[in-house]
């Protein structure tokens, strides 16, 4: 390459590609792209990598919590109280411990999905078009751009056909800039105006081009001043924004409660016990504050995320595994998403005769007006037709519509190959879902597939015009018609016959799409749209399959089961959406699609009223997305909703979930939303809310857990005094419980399976209390409950023991003890917010089972190491006391599977 400058834009194209040493036509060679990249690297911006398990330890070490702790056990330390100073730093360490392998998970899932976010880019290498990660590109490489393509890193343009290029990322502009590949620039040219050179990080608006990449990683323009950088979001979700202050309500309630244990202490004990009232209050200030819940929770979505993925989900904004939960509408495209995106042509109507494929290539002859229908969809076509040299077999790649047409085109004999040397394309005007169509100029060099165009005897056009596209619309710029092989002037019967065929063929489900053309003896001033698409002769029209997808009918039942209603928004003709919308499941039959048009003419009002009830919305512009998502969401509907083009950003934006194509869609409609579906079906949306509700129910069970934890421990200690007792807990046995104890069981219940139920109840409302559905009540009568065991049993202990050595006491054991095994009890019972643990099953939540094998291990050790007994003040319970321990304890488990029976109860009622 040898070449130093970066004037790139200076340069002509034939100076730029041999400094670079590439031939567009074929492209690096696969050796010397990967030599380049081996003295290059990736393609990719430095950032900063994920977080180092030091970094998150420093996190963890310096929360506040772990900061008071680490003062309290200072103080013990100069009180002469080493043991306890020893074993509160042993609790911090093995918190911390737990804490950073938890969070470093979560940092890897993160990075992970964040890896996967890479686009993928359309580059010709070793003479063959192929689809690479934006990675793994090289200077020197041929890149292809279409409408929606961001720009992979900075290149020379080497072709263009109207390419505009949206540029705000680097120059600050909005309005897109046009780009022209023979624009020649002088030196020191300003960078918003470099017409022939495009950048990293910018994005296509429109049409198409090519160019050789010049400059990658962090030698683009973007890399000098490396700020954007392609990230998964971790913008805190609303839930997590509401723990937060949870928390902080809390911590003040623990304030005053502590000073309340405090006070009660001194008026028990008398300030000759100074020092463990002080240890006690800082305990119980551990013990009432939640304050691990905000990470359990990013643990959580960070994980499910993870778990999305499997189902082909991705995750690119954390807030979206939150919101699927509460998902009521899922808005979706039809072609690709509920259909299978194989179209192939079924039927041609041209010159009058509706030809059912396959015909005989003879029947070509015969008919010169299919012929031309044929040619106009393999001209007029952007799909690639190449020969796979391994099996010699030609296939096209591209659009689904785009190859159904050439191979509908090849299997009567008309190669796309062949008739583009006979014709060149010298202008185009790109499809948009705006107008809905497509238009091609081509030159013609050798008149041989041109005879049809023109009656015999009449010498063959110098130009040709073809366009493809709706067939309402297209009507509406044909002033002429082939019928029988000779062309007439359009008339109101010619227009009327052709509609009643369009809807013939599109209330079968078909994609219908009209072809027309205009011979041209001078090539036309203005390649505009406007100039390209007028005047034209209607040939004929195609039918085009496209499968739905088997999953879709199973899908949708699922939505409604689960209180989802699932709408269809597709720019398709309304009759071929309402065919597929009925046989989905999606319409009652006879059910009629709403029209964009329709749709336009509404007030807001109308509008709310149309978007509540209707459920398949047709010949749709991406604008009108926009406004249905409005109208949806001003009636209070929380909206999933599917994009694939560069008009659909705005409204996946708008949308309470927007969902990007990971197939088809364009790299802009990805970059404006939360999830991407790998696989473009709706059946993965489905899945995607059926994990978010899990997800959601497990956040539920785990604060649940927690809280009920926390509220038995404070329970104990806030009664003991009034019944004449002393403190019941140590400080070292409340920290215990929440520091060791406590994470286990709460971790492991976020893995639990999916309730039976997930998708046979209505979406929880966003927005509402963590408290909602009874948890609030939950927490205080099952910790009370707790308490009144776990305190009883001390109390009957109590005031039948004399001290032991050592002052522990045996009652304070049992007390501990007890609680710690409720504890159990109740995480056991809570895994299904309804089910009973015995439908359910044992084992249906392994690691939980672990979690909670391992805690009860770790209890008995307490109780019976010796060391561990001195450090814990613990006394060796007998079996019959350990039996009544576990017997008591159990009394939780049924109390709450009494509860989930009387709440079955009452909703089956
Ligand atoms: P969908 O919502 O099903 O994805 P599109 O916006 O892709 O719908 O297509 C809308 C209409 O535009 C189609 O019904 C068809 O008539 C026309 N159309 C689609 N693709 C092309 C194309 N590549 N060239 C010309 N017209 C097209
Ligand atoms: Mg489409």
């Amino acid at each position: 390459m040898g070449c130093t400058s970066s004037m790139w834009y200076s340069k002509t194209v034939d100076e730029a590609l041999s400094a670079l040493q590439v031939d567009p036509a074929h492209g690096l060679s696969d050796d010397e792209a990967s030599s380049r990249l081996a003295t290059i690297g990736h393609n990719e911006l430095e950032e900063r990598g994920i977080k180092s398990p030091w970094a998150i330890l420093w996190e963890q070490l310096t929360a506040i919590m772990v900061v008071i702790l680490i003062i309290a056990a200072a103080i013990s330390f100069l009180l002469g109280e080493t043991t306890d100073a020893i074993a509160i730093l042993a609790i911090v360490v093995v918190n911390a411990v737990l804490g950073v392998r938890q969070e470093y998970k979560a940092e890897k899932a993160m990075a992970a999905l964040k890896q996967l976010a890479v686009p993928s880019v359309r580059v010709r290498r070793s003479g063959a078009l192929v689809s690479i990660s934006a990675r793994d590109l090289v200077p020197g490489d041929i890149v292809f751009l279409e409408a929606g393509s961001s720009i992979p890193a900075d290149g020379r343009l080497v072709e263009s056909a109207n390419l505009q290029v949206e540029e705000a990322a680097l120059t600050g502009e909005s309005v897109p800039a046009e780009k022209e590949w023979a624009w020649q620039g002088q030196e020191n040219t300003p960078l918003a105006e470099r017409s022939n050179s495009v950048y990293m990080g910018t994005s296509v608006t429109y049409g198409r081009g090519m160019f050789v990449v010049t400059e990658t990683g962090m030698r683009t323009e973007l890399g000098k001043i490396a700020t954007m950088i392609q990230s998964v979001d971790r913008s805190p979700t609303p839930l997590q924004v509401r723990l937060d202050n949870l928390g902080k309500v809390l911590a003040v309630v623990a304030l005053i409660l502590v000073g309340l244990i405090f006070v009660l202490g001194l008026w028990r004990e008398g300030v000759s016990h100074l020092r463990e009232l002080f240890l006690t209050s800082v305990s119980m200030a551990v013990a009432a504050v939640p304050e691990g819940l905000p990470a359990v929770v990013t643990i959580a979505l960070a994980l499910g995320g993870q778990r999305m993925l499997v189902r082909h989900a991705l995750i690119r904004k954390l807030l979206a595994v939150e919101a699927l939960g509460s998902v009521t509408v899922i808005c979706t495209d039809k072609t690709g998403t509920l259909t299978e995106n194989r179209m192939s042509v079924r039927s041609v109507v041209a010159g009058g005769k509706r030809f059912d494929l396959p015909v005989e290539p003879a029947t070509l002859g015969q008919s010169p007006s299919l012929a031309i229908a044929l040619s106009i969809g393999a001209l007029c076509n952007d799909a690639q037709w190449t020969k796979a040299e391994a099996n010699r077999k030609t296939k096209a790649i591209g659009d689904p519509t785009e190859t159904a047409l050439c191979e509908g085109a090849a299997e009567l004999g008309l190669d796309k190959v062949r008739l583009e040397q006979a014709m060149p394309r010298i202008a185009e005007a790109p499809f948009d879902s705006v107008r809905k169509r497509m238009a091609t100029l081509h030159k013609v060099t050798s008149d041989a597939p041109v005879r049809w165009l023109v009656s015999p005897g009449e010498p063959a056009p110098a130009y040709v015009t073809c366009v493809k596209g709706a067939v309402d619309g297209l009507l509406g710029v044909c002033d002429r018609i082939l019928v029988d092989g000779a062309v007439h002037t359009i008339d109101q019967r010619h227009i009327d016959d052709t509609l009643r065929t369009n809807d013939a063929l599109s209330s079968q489900g078909m994609r219908v799409l009209g072809f027309a053309y205009a011979p041209l003896n001078e090539p036309p001033q203005e390649t505009t749209v406007g100039k390209l698409e007028c005047h034209l002769v209607f040939a004929g029209l195609m039918a085009l399959i496209d499968p739905p997808r088997p999953e879709v009918n199973d899908a949708v039942a699922l939505c409604k089961t689960a209180g989802i209603r699932p709408i269809m928004i597709t720019g398709d003709h309304p009759l071929t959406a309402s065919h597929i919308g009925s046989e989905l499941g999606l319409l009652e039959h006879g059910g009629k699609a709403v029209t964009g048009l329709e749709l336009e003419a509404m007030n807001e009002d109308e509008l709310r009223r149309s978007v509540g009830h209707s459920q398949v919305f047709a010949r749709v512009a991406p604008e009108s997305k926009l406004a249905i998502v409005d109208a949806l969401q001003k009636n209070g509907e929380i909206v999933a909703m599917t994009g694939d083009g560069v008009n659909d950003a705005p409204a996946l934006k708008k949308a309470n979930i927007g969902v990007a194509m990971g197939i088809t869609g364009t790299d802009v409609s990805k970059g404006a939303s939360d999830m991407i579906l790998l696989d473009d079906n709706f059946a993965t949306i489905v899945a995607a809310v059926a994990e978010g509700r899990t997800i959601y129910d497990n956040i539920r069970k785990f604060i649940k857990y927690l809280m009920t934890t926390n509220s038995g421990e404070l329970w104990v200690m806030i009664a003991a005094p009034f019944l004449g007792m002393p403190l019941p807990l140590l400080p070292l046995q409340i920290l215990w419980m929440n520091l060791v104890t406590d994470g286990l069981p709460a971790l492991a219940l976020g893995v639990e399976p999916p309730e039976r139920n997930v998708m046979r109840r209505p979406p929880s409302k966003s927005g509402e209390s963590i408290f909602a559905h009874g948890l609030g009540i939950h927490v205080v009568w099952v910790g009370l409950l707790m308490a009144v065991i776990a305190l009883g049993a001390g109390w009957y202990y109590w005031s039948h023991e004399a001290a032991g050595s050592n002052g522990a006491t045996r009652w304070q054991t049992m007390t501990f003890t007890i609680l710690t095994l409720s504890q159990m009890a109740h995480v056991l019972a809570i895994r299904s917010g309804r089910d009973s643990l015995f439908t359910t099953g044992i084992w249906s939540n392994r690691s939980l089972m672990l979690a909670v094998t391992a805690t009860v291990l770790l209890q008995c050790a307490l109780i019976y190491v010796p060391f561990l007994q001195k450090v814990f003040a613990m006394v060796p319970l007998s079996a019959f006391d350990m039996a009544v321990a576990l017997a008591l304890s159990s009394v939780v488990f049924w109390a709450v599977e009494a509860e989930k029976f009387v709440l079955r109860r009452t909703a089956s009622q």
